[in-house]
């Protein structure tokens, strides 16, 4: 069960931010669009009050249409923190707009006060796709800068008690419906990122696989590339492996398979990438990495597994070990190659290593 405290210090995670920035993005450049359509049609609720300036109004209604830009900006935004101040802002000055109207009618701010309930309704609304602070600080500045601006004298006539009366209440009830909002965005987040993990994971070994493997291989090629840097790979393959199998048993090849994925990670630092590609085979990414640093660690590799002394649940010690190709980015033909392709020609010189390390008589590194 997810407590408040686990939601609240979510709202500190970057991540989960950006996340959740994406997800409601759409829905808070709508409401903006709706509040535009509201604030414009709300010259029929002027007239309403006050007939004869409400004709000198309406150029002042129809302005409402500035909020297409922060709209559309919104929807464009890259980041959860720039959608934030813009979305502040946005609140701000369309409090400022509608005030300003609502001064100009005669008896204006004492029979439109009720409609200042519906700020705090579009601000929880329109803040949904942000930290759960920013929902409350959305919150205080719209309830707040009504009593502000009348203390300062621009809003003398707003009736204070009627107001506080019904904004209090409103405002209150909100924030705490904020508070059911990220909690349903909370279970969400974890259930999308319980999904990306079993998408991405080996089921057996809980290393990458081949598919997440593809994609951190396109990643860190262009990347490093990008930054002209190297970058190795190692191609692991068990040797003999279904002599195990059939001498042992399958489950016991299970657990040597699950025995190199958690060697490959003990020896390896953290910004490299291990990944399963299928059967015994298994892959070790090592961005920033020259071939004479991934040899080395290769080599770390092998006579780790090979001194290990790897025991089946009778106690039987299998004697088991690894060929291990290695190629980089170094002796890629970088020039040649597209960026696309860089990954594929890594791996293809990774396989022939392999391939030569098994032709070399097994449990050995080589290198292209
Ligand atoms: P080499 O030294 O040439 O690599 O010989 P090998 O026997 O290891 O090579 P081969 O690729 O012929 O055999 C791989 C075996 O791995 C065949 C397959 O039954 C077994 N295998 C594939 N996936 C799994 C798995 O998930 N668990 C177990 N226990 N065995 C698997
Ligand atoms: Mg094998
Ligand atoms: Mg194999």
């Amino acid at each position: 069960m997810t407590t408040v405290k686990e939601i609240l210090l979510c709202n500190f995670d970057n991540d989960y931010l950006q996340k959740k920035f994406r997800a409601y993005r759409l829905q808070t450049a709508l409401v903006i669009l709706l509040t535009a359509v509201m604030g414009a049609s709300e010259w029929i609720v002027d007239h309403a009050i006050d007939p004869a300036a409400a004709s000198g109004l309406i150029w002042m209604r129809l302005a409402y249409v500035w909020l297409l830009i922060p709209a559309w900006a919104i929807r464009r935004a890259p980041s959860h923190r720039s959608a934030t101040l813009m979305a502040l802002l946005t609140l701000l000055l369309a409090q400022i707009h509608d005030i300003a109207i609502l001064r100009q009618l005669d008896g204006g701010l004492s029979t439109a006060v009720m409609s200042f309930v519906f700020y705090p309704l579009a601000v929880t609304l329109l803040c949904l796709g942000f930290s759960i602070f920013v929902n409350w600080l959305a919150l205080a500045l719209v309830t707040l800068s009504p009593f502000a601006l009348a203390a300062t004298g621009w809003l003398s006539e707003l009736p204070n008690k009627l107001y506080g009366l019904i904004i209090w209440p409103t405002s209150i009830f909100l924030a705490c419906i904020c508070v059911t909002f990220a909690m349903g965005y909370h279970r969400r987040y974890l259930l999308e990122r319980a999904l990306e993990d079993a998408s991405n994971t080996d089921a057996l070994t809980g290393v990458a696989n081949r598919r997440h493997f593809q994609h951190l291989l396109q990643r860190e090629t262009s990347r490093l590339l990008r930054l002209a840097q190297p970058c190795a790979l190692l191609m692991l393959d068990i040797d003999h492996f279904k002599r195990i199998n059939d001498n042992f048993g399958h489950p016991t090849g299970d657990r040597v398979i699950k025995a190199l994925a958690d060697a490959c990670t003990l020896n390896t630092r953290d910004v490299d990438e291990v990944a399963r590609l299928g059967g015994e085979e298994f892959a070790v990414l090592m961005p920033g990495s020259t071939t004479e640093g991934a040899i080395h660690l290769a080599e770390r590799i092998r006579q780790y597994i090979e001194t290990m002394g790897f025991r089946d649940d009778l106690g039987h010690v299998i004697p088991w070990t690894v060929s291990i190709g290695v190629a980089s980015l170094e002796n890629s033909e970088q020039s040649m190659a597209s960026i696309e392709s860089l990954g594929e020609q890594l791996i293809g010189n990774a396989d022939a290593a392999l391939y030569a390390a098994k032709n070399a008589g097994r449990n050995c590194v080589k290198s292209l």
